[in-house]
């Protein structure tokens, strides 16, 4: 999982806005950063670890022009270099930068094409590199083929080709040298992409395209809307906007969005993520009172902090004491996006202290937002457990994780997913806990779906369910993934 976002100013230097909106998408990767802006050229910085640890007063200082994109990365395809690190750019034709959240399901595919067919040159083994490549051979070939198309027509033209050649999920924000800013995003629209218009002095129009609207209100952006699956948005230099929806599909936004990676505060594809958590809480009491009326915790202790808001209201339903029983050290990394599973299980405890006086001599019921791999959650237990408490119950917010992500999120072998391979009563036994119990499919969905403005069919949860939006995922194919991803794996040891 990724961030990205894109500014076209009709006024001012838009570097330093770029660099304040990647600090609001920190949660969405911590592995490496970049920014990319233009003026008579391109200007580029980029890094490996934090952002406030890439970016200075001088390499920001170089970063000129009015228009720039920014990515902050969360490793899915590719290693952990430099040279994985995005925005990418490549100078034919026009000068083309892009930097995208989402994965590629047939990048190895597509990877030789571009090479042996379109005669590109990749530099790297991440995914959007293809994009781009694909994206500016249809570009190039139009320019030599025709006279009569806009240039919008021909940028419509070339992510026409990505949406026809690319399986998988992405949504793109790009920059062409002296013309402008696109964006676009997959037919399905799996990966979150909103805009934004803030209104200067002179009366000129800034834009702004993100992952999500977390740093609108500070940079004083309105928010307005998405970018639609299937569609493409160009803003040209002046601030004329251009729009089509290209390809309708499903719209089938990721559910795990509003499970644990976006901000709270963010609205996604019109749904409030806040909002959506408070009521996986509710749905979640309801299924508790049904299958254990006779079990009243003492307190209810999210696992800190994306649990912190269904364990609420899930609290406020029962009627039970809602304790910050667990301490959560905000200076250390989320264990999820951390590579490799010792340093997953060795962060759990400098991450989370209990505190003893919540704990001792009590029935203790422990909220998290997922359970993936389980030992994150089986640690939690040990350690609440350790500090006297008297029973033990867990809860997840979400039905049981059992199918790879091949959409952008890492969580990609069978062999990883505790629930893929365990039925509740093994996890159970496994965590050590009194009682385990799972959200429903259906109540997750009906916490994403069941109010605001919007146009989703139904989220996507190929990780929960197995249905997979694009199709042309089966065994073979699933084991090709698995295997290219452990390859990456045992490369970076
Ligand atoms: Fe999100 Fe799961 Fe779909 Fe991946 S498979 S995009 S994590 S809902």
């Amino acid at each position: 999982m990724c961030g990205v976002v894109g500014i076209i100013s009709g006024q001012k230097s838009v570097a330093g806005e770029i660099y304040d909106s990647l600090i609001h998408l920190q949660h969405r990767g911590q592995d490496a950063a970049g920014i990319m802006t233009y003026n008579e050229r391109f200007h580029i910085k980029k890094g490996t670890g934090l952002i406030r640890d890439i970016f200075d007063e001088q390499n920001m200082s170089r970063l000129l022009g009015r228009v720039g994109i920014g990515h902050t990365r969360y490793p899915t395809v590719g290693g952990f270099s430099i040279e994985e690190a995005q925005p990418v750019f490549t100078h034919v034709p026009h000068g083309i930068a892009m930097a995208h959240n989402g994965n590629l399901v047939n990048y190895t595919e597509l990877s030789k094409e571009v090479v042996e067919k379109d005669r590109r040159h990749i530099n790297s083994s991440v995914d959007i590199e293809v994009i781009l490549h694909i994206f500016a051979h249809a570009l190039d070939q139009r320019k030599t083929q025709s006279n009569e198309l806009t240039f919008f027509d021909e940028i419509c033209n070339g992510v026409k080709t990505v949406f026809d050649r690319v399986d998988g999920a992405y949504s793109v924000v790009g920059s062409i040298m002296n013309r402008g800013m696109f964006v676009f995003r997959d037919p399905n629209g799996i990966r979150p992409l909103v805009k934004g218009k803030r209104e200067n002095n002179d009366g000129t129009v800034d834009h702004i395209f993100a992952s999500e609207t977390t740093m609108f209100y500070s940079l004083g952006f309105t928010p307005i809307g998405n970018v639609e699956p299937g569609e493409v948005i160009w803003v040209e230099e002046d601030g004329t906007t251009h729009s089509r929806v290209l390809t309708k599909e499903q719209f089938t936004p990721c559910v795990f969005e509003y499970v644990y990676f976006a901000r709270p505060d963010c609205i996604q594809n019109d749904v409030s993520v806040y909002r959506s958590r408070l009521r996986m809480g509710q749905n979640l009491a309801e299924k508790w009172k049904n299958e254990y009326p006779d079990i009243v915790p003492d307190i209810v202790i999210p696992a800190p902090s994306t649990a912190n808001t269904s364990a609420l209201s899930f609290a406020n339903e029962l009627g039970v004491r809602y304790s910050e029983g667990l301490y959560k050290n905000p200076f250390i990394g989320r264990t999820f996006i951390m590579p490799g599973n010792e340093e997953r299980k060795k962060s759990v405890r400098y991450k989370l202290v209990p505190q003893e006086f919540e704990i001792r001599d009590k029935n203790v019921l422990i909220m998290d937002d997922s359970i993936v791999r389980g030992n994150t959650s089986r640690e939690i237990v040990r350690m609440v457990r350790e500090f006297g408490a008297k029973r033990v119950y867990f809860i997840s917010a979400c039905p049981p994780v059992k199918f790879p992500c091949y959409y952008g999120v890492d969580m990609p072998t069978r062999d990883e997913l505790t629930a893929a391979n365990q039925s509740v009563e093994e996890i159970r036994e496994f965590m050590k806990v009194d009682v385990l119990m799972y959200q429903d499919i259906d109540g997750l969905k009906e916490a994403v779906t069941r109010k605001g403005d919007h146009n989703i069919d139904r989220p996507c949860m190929a990780c929960l369910d197995g249905w997979y939006v694009n199709g042309g995922i089966n065994e073979k194919k699933m084991d090709d993934l698995e295997s290219q991803r452990l390859n990456e794996r045992s490369k970076l040891k």
